[in-house]
């Protein structure tokens, strides 16, 4: 933790796309703060439609309800202006691609096996991927970042999206390394830390970094441990600056009404108390999911996770596939992912969930 500088690293706004630095994006017609009370100036209907209840439906919503972003800044520990909302943490990966690669030059590091749409949008951008992929000793996955630095440094690397805890992985990046790369890749890429599943583990959030490490990038979802995966709300934690851009670059009208509702609903203290018993529940069942198939005939590994999913190794993953879904459970499979052809990702579910796949897989017939 040493590695945490006392004066703020220079402004990453440099890292933005030059021909887009002072890009106004859209004007939607919430983008001007105008008072008033007849409102025609989005060719929205006067009446509301007959399913639209409160009548709120038929307006646009706000681009970026303040009431959430604050909630959210509070959630996370940091300022609303260092806070974007986007549809899910999907939408903040692609629209950090669109504002800082230039397509057909730069290029992302992603570090496999890790979450595919760092791919899937560097793909879709025209932009170049430089895979240094995870090592994994003795059950344990680790990031080579020596190796990340030296290829962030020489192939034109503009984002570097590090996934901790990990997908499918389940493991923990240390924060030091973190720190550290972020440190020499200064002025050269954005360092973007997906702690999507960050509520699950036992290890602090890289959002108290971004005040002093100004090219590092958090993204949060309440898909996860909020359980709010269907409101689609994410999002990317940043540089006040850098956010600034981020917005012009995104969709006029990201947020639905109805989901910002219920993401506000469901970071009131009473549910906010809920979703800390969840998080404790999935903590529990996941550490004993983990013991129990370590032990288990046929299974090579079963690696700690500190997610809410568990990556587990077969000896036949074909078998284990074909017992559980004759149960009626749904896996994830894993096996098309260079370096997991045997392995699949089994989430965490209820108690009794969690049962029946252990005896499913310790070889009982559930
Ligand atoms: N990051 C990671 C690591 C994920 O696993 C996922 C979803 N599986 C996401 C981001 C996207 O989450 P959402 O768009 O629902 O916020």
């Amino acid at each position: 933790m040493n590695a945490i500088v006392d004066t703020a690293s220079p402004s990453p706004l440099v890292l933005v796309r030059e021909d887009l630095r002072d890009f106004a994006g859209y004007r939607s017609a919430r983008s001007d703060r105008m008072r008033g009370d007849v409102w025609l100036n989005a060719n929205e209907s006067p009446w509301p439609n007959l399913s639209d209840r409160d009548g709120v439906l038929r307006r646009y919503p706000d681009p970026q309800p303040q009431v959430l972003c604050d909630a959210l800044a509070t959630l996370y520990g940091c300022a609303p202006e260092q806070l974007l909302v986007g549809r899910g943490s999907d939408e903040c990966i692609d629209v950090l691609v669109r504002a800082i690669c230039r397509p057909g030059g730069d290029a992302i590091i992603v570090n496999t096996p890790t979450f595919g749409m760092y791919a899937v949008n560097a793909r879709l951008h025209g932009t170049r991927i430089v895979d240094i992929p995870l090592r994994e000793r003795d059950g344990e996955w680790r990031c080579d970042f020596n190796a990340v630095t030296e290829a962030a440094l020489t192939q034109g690397v503009r984002l570097v999206f590090l996934c901790s805890p990990g997908n499918p992985t389940g493991a923990l990046l240390p924060q030091g390394e973190i720190i550290a790369l972020a440190q020499r890749l200064q002025s050269r890429a954005l360092v973007v830390v997906d702690e999507a599943y960050i509520e699950f583990a036992d290890a602090p959030s890289a959002t108290r970094l971004i005040d002093t490490q100004r090219n590092i990038v958090v993204l949060r979802t309440l898909s996860k441990a909020h359980a709010l995966a269907g409101a689609r709300i994410g999002s990317v934690i940043a540089d006040a600056q850098l956010i600034e851009v981020l917005r012009r670059c995104q969709a006029p009208y990201p947020l639905p009404a109805a989901c910002v509702d219920e993401a506000l609903r469901a970071l009131a203290p009473h549910a906010a108390l809920q979703t800390r018993t969840r998080i404790a529940q999935v903590r529990g069942e996941r550490d004993r999911l983990v013991q129990q198939l370590a032990g288990s005939p046929g299974i090579r590994r079963a690696y700690p996770s500190h997610g809410n999913f568990v990556l587990v190794r077969f000896d036949d993953a074909q078998a284990a596939l074909e017992r559980l879904l004759a149960a009626g459970v749904v896996v994830r499979d894993m096996r098309a992912t260079p370096g997991l052809e045997d392995a699949l990702r089994i989430s965490l579910g209820t108690p009794e969930q969690n049962a029946l796949v252990a005896s499913i897989l310790h070889g009982g017939t559930a």
